[in-house]
């Protein structure tokens, strides 16, 4: 029999191999290959598993191990989704290097948490303790786009807690930010290149809207969040303009705002809105509508709740050492299971999100192998208890 440490690495070598890289806009494989391969593991170890389709050919897996029921229920969620490869030059090769990083797209994010859930999982089985509370392993699908996986999952799943197994570096996570996506139409009027002062040139327009942001960096330094910090602003896209010589009579800007936990939903918006306020007054002809596309809110959870102790206790016993709680700054599917599913959620996998996403994406294998012990007795250590 392979010695667990082995079993955690091939089954990471496995996950790497296979391409699935999140479909976006119908550009990549797909998560169907690697969702039948995770649900062939879990029956190998005897859970109860399903796919739960959410679109098309995309479908969650899952698997349940059904406690004796007098217990708290604990969610292990990783999505199984990853980015995209371009630039990478061996997405799928799943290659050892000589310091034991284990390199390939989602080796960090988040293959290398994911085959230390299933590992801690059929440890669990093999070593034939029956837990109190049931446990759920959801692989979900597309947590890189729209998080259509878990908005799915929570209709139809619901635990006492949620792990989620982002690149924390071994950390516990129990806050990160929200984002809200918002959209400005500035409008100005077509004229003739040769006569421009007959039009109003939105793009010109745009450009002061884009340098008055800057005056928002003091108002979000000011509000500050103990584990993720200040909100942050950016430009993410413009576009305008039509042809050479026609002064362009629209201008679009995509900004993205990262709130706090805790904010709510519209707080760009109102921001933006005040700066077109602003510029309106000084301008009249300065014309511009502001609207939110997308709204994302943040995470926060209690580092008192019983399965935020039972990870800390878990990394203690297996690294020695007391376990960081921390705030990530980006969004993660902990959000929607915490606010939409009222589920207690936090973060916890190996891997830096510094590698995340990157052209040399990779995951220390030592790594992987404690994190399949912590999650092994976090697991012990809730779906056991009477935390309920
Ligand atoms: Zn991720």
């Amino acid at each position: 029999m392979k010695s667990r440490r082995n079993e955690t690495v091939s089954l990471l070598k496995s996950l790497v191999k296979i391409d699935s890289v999140n479909p976006f806009d119908d550009r990549g494989g797909g998560e169907a290959e690697i969702a039948e391969f995770i649900r062939a593991t879990l029956d190998s170890y005897g859970l109860a598993t399903r796919l739960q389709r959410v679109k098309g050919r995309r479908a969650n897996v899952v698997g349940l191990l059904r406690g004796t029921g007098n217990g708290p229920a604990l969610m292990l969620n990783g999505h199984i989704d990853t980015v995209g490869v371009s630039g990478v030059k061996d997405p799928f090769g799943g290659r050892i290097d000589g310091q034991g990083l284990l390199h390939g797209r989602g080796a960090c994010d988040m293959k290398g948490s994911i085959a230390s859930m299933l590992t801690a999982i059929k440890s669990v089985v093999d070593s034939g303790t029956r837990l109190r509370g049931d446990l759920v392993f959801a692989g979900v699908v597309d947590e890189e786009y729209l998080s259509l996986g878990t908005r799915a999952l929570v209709r139809e799943y619901r635990t006492d807690a949620a792990i989620v197994g982002e690149p924390t570096g071994m950390d516990v996570a129990i806050a990160h930010k929200g984002y809200d996506w918002v959209e400005v139409t500035i409008r100005g009027r077509a004229a003739h290149g040769s006569v421009p002062e007959k039009g109003i040139d939105a793009i010109e327009k745009a450009s002061t809207l884009v340098a008055s942001l800057s005056s928002l960096k003091s108002v979000h330094a000011a509000l500050k969040h103990p584990l993720v910090g200040s909100p942050r602003m950016h430009t993410s896209t413009i576009a305008g303009g039509t042809e050479w010589s026609v002064v362009p009579e629209s201008c679009t800007l995509h900004l993205e705002r990262r709130t706090l936990p805790g904010e709510r939903k519209g707080v760009a918006k109102r921001e933006v809105q005040r700066l077109v306020d602003n510029l309106s007054a000084e301008d009249p002809e300065f014309h511009a509508t502001v609207a939110e596309l997308f709204h994302q809110s943040g995470l926060e959870t209690s580092s008192k709740e019983p399965i935020v102790r039972s990870l800390g206790a878990a990394y203690r016993s297996v690294t020695g050492r007391r376990a960081k709680m921390v705030g990530m700054p980006y969004w993660t599917d902990a959000a929607l299971l915490s606010g939409e599913a009222g589920i207690p959620a936090c973060l916890f996998g190996p891997g830096d999100i510094r590698q995340a996403h990157s052209a040399d994406e990779y995951v220390d294998v030592k790594d992987v192998e404690d994190a399949t012990l912590v999650f092994e007795r976090a697991i012990r250590g809730f779906c056991l208890s009477d935390a309920k």
